[in-house]
């Protein structure tokens, strides 16, 4: 990670992003310890889609935890203001709606630091919207990478080792795997499939 002094007490917004397995909520969780330690207040937010591990809490793959709110509209994140947080983390930004981007802009803009995680890439190498707009918005950001499980080199890729037509399909280690650009396998979707790609929000992954 880089070593990030922020110029000021201004809010601003980072950006945590790689493929899946590259350590992002185990960041997040740290960057939001480390406030803890500081003696910052802070709220961790999810959205409702992702109860992979448990409801109201971030669990990294390797089993670190906080406590979180669970939100279905990104605008419910802006009540937090009323606390007056030092921080707002948010995980699995991916699975947010584009008006993620406002909600993280009036944040920072209201001296929050704001730390968002997400993927940069669905199931097909894509970018994932809205994660490269946050990029393009953030002050900083870590681009995080896996292990490929094929050769062992930087992963930036999430295969996905099942097929499946499902729009969204939550899943861990037995559905995805980290692979480098070598060897990520581009999987065709069948011609079902791609009507319902094209008509998804957010994408798949
Ligand atoms: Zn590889």
């Amino acid at each position: 990670m880089s070593n990030f002094f922020p110029p000021n007490n201004h809010g601003w917004i980072e950006t945590i992003t790689g493929c899946m397995f590259s350590g992002k909520t185990e960041e997040l969780i740290r960057q939001v310890r480390r406030a803890h330690l500081a003696k910052k207040k802070f709220k961790i937010y999810k959205p409702a889609l992702d109860q992979r591990y448990a409801k109201d809490l971030i669990v990294s793959h390797s089993q670190q935890k906080l406590t979180s709110t669970t939100v279905e509209n990104p605008q419910d994140i802006l009540k937090c203001l009323d606390s007056q947080p030092d921080l707002v983390a948010i995980d699995e930004v991916q699975f947010f709606s584009e008006e993620i981007i406002s909600v993280c802009e009036v944040l920072a803009s209201s001296g929050v630091r704001v730390i968002v995680a997400g993927l940069d890439t669905d199931w097909m190498g894509r970018p994932f919207h809205p994660v490269p707009q946050l990029l393009a918005i953030s002050e900083l950001v870590h681009k995080l990478y896996a292990i490929c499980g094929v050769c062992g080199q930087f992963a930036t890729r999430t295969q996905r080792l099942v097929s499946s037509n499902k729009n969204i399909l939550l899943g861990s280690g037995e559905i995805y795997q980290a692979r480098c650009r070598e060897h990520f396998e581009l999987q065709q979707p069948t011609h079902q499939s791609l009507g319902e790609i094209h008509n998804a929000q957010p994408a798949e992954v």
